[in-house]
């Protein structure tokens, strides 16, 4: 019996890639010793992409589909595919071809390897100066100011296995980052590294505003920083306010009051000034607590474990089969610490 891989693919405004994507896929796919469900996430396309994936449909039962009622984004279809997707292992890939399809039994190679995480990374050749600049400073700054590490090329062309697969799922945010939240479930990972191609057919759906959005998203989905940077600004002038209020209040003692009026003033506004900062800070602090529990995150994912197992049946020896399932030929990696 054969496993299941399902191909991710959220489309928006592909009509024209839909049925090339397709073939391409089914002249790779039909090599490799499994099944494959070809699983199209409709984003609320304008076009007549449904029609074409419904047209392909129609022909051979391995190609589902789920179209939304209006454009969502990106990160909704692939979180609506990883619901509803049903193979051992998912791959994510782009429907705009420029994900190489011929990349995929080496991501195939990776998951029997026993990798939860295959990723691809794609070098920048063709991009222009000034994109590859503000990326590698976006990256930059954000590992910086993150808790999760990511990296540069990397996108959502990869293989999840089913583990990950339902680790993601267990983040159910509403703001999803998917590069993080890649990141912050952990588990085996392989990087294979490919040559950007440049877009088949369509433009990219990506504004300078939209990047700008998902450069916001990244940062404060994944740390409260921004909201500390209050607190230590209020402490920081507090301390500074003290200190020229106290080096005023000598040079009066010495040389008398030359402006009437302007010490208690100026000691007032700088005092206030302070202490409402910190005072922001402390709520802040508040604040990025309860942001960190809506978003109900497990508080861990399990890579491997046998307690589970011992819970059921903790008498029995021999134990009896049926907990160690048998034909299982992945050898699973050890996870891999460091981020
Ligand atoms: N996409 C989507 N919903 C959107 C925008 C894009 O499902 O609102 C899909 C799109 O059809 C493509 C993939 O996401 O398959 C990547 O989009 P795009 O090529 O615009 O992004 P880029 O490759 O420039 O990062
Ligand atoms: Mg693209």
């Amino acid at each position: 019996m054969k496993g299941l891989i399902t191909l991710l693919l959220p489309a928006y405004n592909e009509s024209e890639n839909i049925d090339y994507l397709y073939d391409e896929l089914m002249k790779i796919t039909k090599q490799l010793p499994y099944l494959v469900e070809f699983l199209f996430i409709d984003d609320g396309s304008k076009d007549n992409t449904l029609e074409k994936v419904k047209n392909l449909a129609r022909f051979s039962n391995h190609v589902k589909y789920i179209s939304f009622s209006r454009n969502f984004g990106k990160e909704a279809a692939i979180y609506a595919g990883l619901q509803h997707a049903k193979g051992e292992a998912v791959i994510l890939m782009d429907t705009d071809l420029q994900h190489p399809p011929s990349l995929i039994p080496e991501l195939v190679r990776g998951y029997e390897a026993g990798y939860h995480q295959v990723i691809t990374k794609r070098d920048r050749r063709g991009e222009t100066r000034f994109h590859k600049f503000m990326t590698s400073t976006f990256y930059r700054l954000m590992n910086k100011v993150s808790d999760v590490n990511l990296n540069d090329g990397e996108g959502d062309f990869r293989l999840l296995s089913r583990k990950a697969v339902d680790a993601l799922l267990q983040l159910s945010e509403g703001n999803r980052f998917s590069k993080g939240l890649y990141s912050w479930i952990g588990l085996s990972q392989k990087t294979i590294t490919y040559q950007n191609v440049q877009r088949e057919s369509g433009k990219s759906k990506w504004s300078f505003s939209s990047l700008i959005t998902y450069a916001l998203d990244g940062i404060l989905s994944f740390n409260t920083k921004p909201l500390r940077l209050c607190f230590y600004l209020g402490t920081v002038s507090l301390f500074l306010s003290f200190i020229y209020v106290l080096y005023m209040f000598i040079s009066i003692i010495i040389n008398g009051i030359n402006v009437p009026g302007y010490f208690t003033i100026i000691s007032s506004v700088l005092f206030l000034g302070g202490v409402q900062l910190l005072s922001i800070g402390i709520i802040g602090e508040y604040i990025g607590r309860i942001y960190n529990e809506t978003k109900k995150r497990p508080h861990y994912i399990v890579n491997e474990s046998n307690a589970t197992e011992l819970k059921t049946e903790v008498t029995a020896y021999p134990y009896p089969s049926k907990i160690y399932p048998q034909g299982t030929t992945r050898t699973e990696k050890k996870e891999k610490v460091g981020f």
